[in-house]
């Protein structure tokens, strides 16, 4: 398990706080001393080091630190947890390499449909949306649905009706192309076409398939918060819905346990109500974030799927564990080193 960040005398300071005297000095100790941490994903699955040039890594790894670095300096400053991984994972959907908002992949029929949701571990509130068309940052619709909707969950054209009733531009399909994921389309489709018989002939990897990105952070005053966002899986039908914008499937927060963001075979987290599933071992049966973020992979690949996750709790202990070759991840380690991995 990889250990907190900035955890210096977070007990002592908790103390202090009450009885210091100069108000400039105890912002100050609660800004310098109060421990934060965050935890992002690019999407698990079979990610073969083969296909992967070393221009291809770097730009992935440029990525995911440029994320990590955006919701770092948010919670570095104070900044609630919700702000941090909202920034991180726009981040994210406007990278082409990652699967989600710019880099998402094509539905069956061509199209793009976009998922994403975002909870706020201190009220339990969330926002999610689903099989979105036209919006560039999904995960900024999600958190709207959740301040200004008065709904949890909104999808399609309706979703799209009020991002534009709250001012968010919506943009053109084309925004979405890439050339990488339409010709991972084509050859899903090829080799759907040959049956069997042409099976060898491609090549599909989970890079092909799907991905997804998120993040989870705990802030200095002790809340966390859980952000996934996707374009769900190469070839799927259009109107599929996979597990990330689920509360309690791919993402979910609660400061009394943890916040959790998955990536995987949507359907089978779904099922197996991975997030929740996460949160509720701690919360009932006092079970640790490691041991439960492995139980409930566990059950998914019992189910016959793939995966991972990326889980934080409320000491900010953090969980990264995924059942596939690789996971694009990264986090701010004790030192506030950023530590960006991809395989196993
Ligand atoms: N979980 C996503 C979905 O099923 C895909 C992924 O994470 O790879 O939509």
């Amino acid at each position: 398990m990889v250990a907190l960040l900035a955890a210096t005398a977070f007990n002592q300071t908790r103390s202090q706080e009450g009885s210091t005297k100069n108000p400039a000095t105890s912002e100050t100790m609660q800004t310098n001393q109060k421990k934060f941490g965050l935890v992002i994903h690019g999407g698990a699955g079979t990610i073969d080091r083969s296909r992967m040039t070393p221009e291809a890594e770097r730009e992935y790894r440029a990525g995911l630190e440029r994320a990590l670095a955006a919701g770092y300096e948010i919670l570095k400053r104070g900044g609630s947890s919700l702000d941090a991984t909202e920034a991180a994972v726009r981040l994210l959907e406007d990278d082409p390499h990652f699967n989600a908002g710019k880099g998402a992949v094509f539905t069956s029929a061509g199209t793009n449909e976009l998922d994403a949701a975002i909870m706020d571990g201190n009220t339990l509130k969330a926002g999610t949306v689903a099989s979105l068309k036209h919006i560039r940052n999904p995960v900024s619709l999600a958190r709207l649905v959740m301040e200004k909707s008065g709904h949890v969950m909104m999808d399609g054209e309706g979703a799209e009706v009020f991002a534009k009733e709250n001012g968010v531009q919506l943009v053109d399909q084309k925004y979405f192309f890439t050339q990488e994921r339409w010709d991972a389309l084509q050859k899903i489709k090829e080799a759907e076409k040959s049956g069997g018989a042409g099976a060898k002939k491609f090549i599909i990897t989970d890079q092909d398939r799907h991905g997804t990105v998120g993040a989870v952070a705990l802030d200095r005053q002790g809340n966390l918060a859980a952000a996934t966002s996707t374009g769900g899986t190469t070839n799927k039908r259009a109107g599929r819905i996979g597990d990330s914008p689920i509360i309690g499937g791919g993402t979910y927060a609660n400061n009394a346990t943890c916040a959790v963001s998955a990536t995987g075979d949507g359907e089978y987290f779904i099922r197996a109500t991975v997030a929740h599933d996460l949160s509720a071992l701690m919360e009932y049966r006092g079970m640790k974030l490691q041991e439960a973020a492995q139980t409930v992979l566990d059950k998914v690949a019992k189910l016959g799927g793939s995966g991972g996750l990326i889980a934080i709790d409320a000491k900010g202990n953090m969980a990264l564990p995924f059942n596939t070759s690789g996971m694009y991840r990264g986090h701010v380690d004790l030192d506030g080193k950023f530590v960006i991995e991809i395989y196993k």
